[in-house]
C-alpha cells in the first residue's frame, strides 16, 4: 500500500511537470501560430507582389496580406 502510495505521489509530480511543460509549450505554440496566421487589419497592398488588394477581399479575409493570385500561388506550393 505504502509503495503505491508513493507511486501515485511520484506521477503527481510527474503531471505537474507535464502541465507545466504544457503551458510552457502552448505559449511558445500561439506565439508560433500568431506568427505565421496573420491577424488584425489586412494589408491595403499584397506582401508579394505589391498590388492593391480589393477593398472586399480586404473585408472578407481578416488580416490579408496578399491578392487572391499570390494566394492562389502560395496555397498550391504549400501543399
Ligand atoms: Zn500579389
Amino acid at each position: 500500500m505504502k509503495d503505491y502510495e508513493s507511486i501515485q505521489g511520484e506521477n503527481l509530480e510527474e503531471a505537474d511537470m507535464a502541465q507545466l511543460l504544457a503551458v510552457t509549450l502552448n505559449d511558445d505554440a500561439v506565439a508560433r501560430v500568431r506568427s505565421q496566421i496573420p491577424t488584425g487589419p489586412s494589408q491595403s497592398h499584397c506582401n508579394e507582389c505589391g498590388e492593391e488588394i480589393p477593398k472586399e477581399r480586404q473585408l472578407a479575409v481578416k488580416g490579408c496580406t496578399m491578392c487572391i493570385e499570390c494566394q492562389k500561388f502560395n496555397e498550391r506550393f504549400r501543399r
